[in-house]
């Protein structure tokens, strides 16, 4: 097996959450770094829980990040169906492989059977392991179950005696297991649908995957799918376990763990950049080997191994998320930016459905003016009020006393003279303006642009004042300036 062959195996019984996409990623970056191939296989066993919208969403979201797949549902390829729903003959075939080799025996065990069974157990002070009464049942005795109705399950025939099993993972090395901690477990159900740990493998296989790469959750079953590999006489594949994602509070990333957002589709909603998520999701438990964290996609794919993944688990900073969002919403093309700001804006109410020409400029220069103060795209609303609505003063007490100080009003009436005369507002000639003004005047620069600033926006700070000043043009600037004096 040398091509490389990796898959994300989501489940579609929800949104997906934040360590499912960075186990996305984490394949489709080996993929991409091995020039491999990154299948996408939908594990929908659960038949309750599983639906069509959120295959959608899965898709989707995975589009939206870019993390194409080369193989899978909506793909296809040679080794699909890739829907575990549409292989459950295949499933079948091996289920009866391993009764044929007396590798699995049926279960007639009721559920308060088995509840009752782990009661004992725990009485005991013993682990709640299924205590193996089926394993041996006589055809004449399973005849007669049969005969009485009764349902049963297929469970996995441990080997005998205790034995010794080895993960040897990528990105934890040798991980050991005893035998002894697992029981006879349950390989296919009462209504001929697999559990997980058995699908998983006969797929794997099947799929000829070279690398497991999935969260660290499912170390545990690890053990259980190389038995069912060896069972069934398949290669093992290489494993390797990605470290857990940890909250602000230390505990699992959940809502609980201090997290306001925890699903993929909560950043995209807030305007996070795609290409800043995958930057800020590819450090969530690997390192580059150099200091920067600013990466391309590229520089990431070039760096990529999973030897360099870490083994302890890795800390969900919004912070840094919110960092390296800001310095890509700074980077990004403008038209790119206005066009993501624009439904929160029409939302908010500040702009109409349809945009004249000029409507469309001044908003290009407003979020030009504002992204610099930006997380997230969605926060623009909370930027822009002072260019669309009417300005009143929060605190009219301290306005006045702002406007009130020694030389404001010279300050605020020769300014309004000059912008009264100035036609040219574009930010340049507003700055030189504004520049020219203050040499003029008998006061420092903390007693122009703080009075100048909080009688235009009413704030304390805020974007550049010759943009303020450009964007509300000359007769609303000069309506603000007097509003400020008529306080004085
Ligand atoms: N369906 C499983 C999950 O979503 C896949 C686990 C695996 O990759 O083996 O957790
Ligand atoms: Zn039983």
């Amino acid at each position: 097996m040398s091509e490389t062959r990796v898959r994300f195996a989501p489940s579609p019984t929800g949104q997906i959450h934040i360590g499912n996409i960075r186990t996305a990623l984490f394949n489709w970056l080996y993929a991409k770094k091995e020039e491999g191939t990154f299948i996408l296989r939908i594990e929908d066993t659960d038949q309750k829980r599983s639906t069509a919208e959120f295959e959608e969403v899965i898709k989707q979201e995975m589009e939206w990040l870019g993390l194409d797949w080369d193989e899978g549902v909506q793909a296809g390829g040679e080794l699909g169906p890739y829907r575990q729903s549409e292989r459950i003959d295949i499933y079948e075939e091996y289920a009866e492989k391993l009764l044929a080799k007396d590798l699995a025996y049926y279960c007639y065990c009721t559920p308060e059977e088995l509840d009752e069974m782990r009661k004992q157990a725990r009485e005991n002070d013993q682990a709640p392991k299924y205590d193996g009464r089926c394993r041996d049942l006589s055809a004449v005795e399973r005849e007669k179950l049969e005969a009485e109705g009764k349902e049963a399950v297929l469970r996995f025939k441990l080997p005998k005696s205790e034995k010794k099993i080895v993960v040897e993972d990528l990105v934890h090395g040798n991980v050991e297991f005893s035998s002894e901690v697992l029981d006879d477990f349950v390989i296919v159900k009462s209504d001929g649908i697999p559990t997980y740990n058995f699908a998983v493998v006969v797929d794997d296989h099947l799929m000829e995957i070279s690398h497991v790469i999935r969260g660290e959750d499912h170390l545990s079953n690890t053990p259980k799918q190389m038995l069912l590999f060896e069972a069934l006489d398949f290669e093992v594949p290489n494993f390797a376990h990605l470290p857990m994602i940890l909250g602000a509070d230390r505990s699992k990333l959940s809502k609980r763990s201090g997290e306001d957002y925890v699903y993929i589709s909560e950043y995209r909603k807030q305007g996070y950049l795609p290409e800043a998520m995958l930057n800020f999701l590819s450090l969530l438990g690997w390192s580059p080997a150099d200091e920067e964290e600013i990466l391309s996609i590229e520089e990431i794919i070039g760096q990529f191994g999973l030897q360099e993944v870490n083994n302890s688990p890795a800390v969900f900073d919004v912070e840094k998320l919110n960092w390296l969002n800001g310095n890509y919403i700074r980077e990004a093309k403008l038209d790119r930016i206005v066009e993501l700001a624009t439904p929160y804006l029409r939302e908010a109410g500040y702009i109409e459905e349809e945009l004249t020409e000029q409507e469309y400029a001044d908003l290009e220069q407003i979020v030009d003016t504002v992204r610099g103060s930006l997380d997230y795209v969605a926060q623009i609303t909370e930027h822009v009020d002072i260019f669309f609505n009417e300005l009143e003063y929060e605190d009219v007490d301290k306005a006045e006393e702002i406007f009130k100080q020694e030389d404001v009003d010279l300050v605020l009436e020769t300014l309004k003279d000059s912008l009264d005369t100035l036609e040219d507002y574009s930010s340049e000639a507003v700055l030189e303006e504004l520049r020219a003004v203050l040499k003029e005047l008998p006061v420092g620069g903390r007693l122009f642009y703080h009075p100048v600033r909080y009688a235009l926006s009413g704030q304390d700070s805020g974007p550049e004042l010759y943009n303020i000043i450009s964007i509300l043009g000359k007769e609303e600037t000069l309506r603000r300036l007097d509003k400020a004096l008529s306080l004085i």
